[in-house]
């Protein structure tokens, strides 16, 4: 057995080209076009798909508190984490 395993990725596209989509697409604001390739994404990629869950839940925390705007916050922690999955996966 040979030492050398390498994880071929068959991901079309890298996280990175995805994350505004992603975000977008939480916000609602993502073209019904693009919503159907967002979410197949983050469907087969377990790193989009944990931190669509996180986001979720921040967001309706926040709409729970009467605020219905996503805190620019929540973006910037959230680019931080998807690059630190990204960068991991
Ligand atoms: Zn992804």
């Amino acid at each position: 057995m040979m030492g050398t395993h390498r994880r071929t990725r068959t991901t079309p596209a890298p996280c990175d080209d995805r994350l505004d989509d992603v975000l977008a697409w939480i916000d609602g604001d993502l073209p019904a076009a693009r919503v159907r390739a967002v979410a197949a994404h983050v469907a087969g990629c377990p790193g989009c798909a944990s931190l669509v869950d996180e986001l979720r839940l921040a967001i309706a925390a926040c709409r729970q508190a009467g605020d219905c705007r996503v805190p620019s916050s929540i973006h910037r922690r959230a680019r931080t984490r998807a690059r630190a999955i990204i960068r991991r996966g």
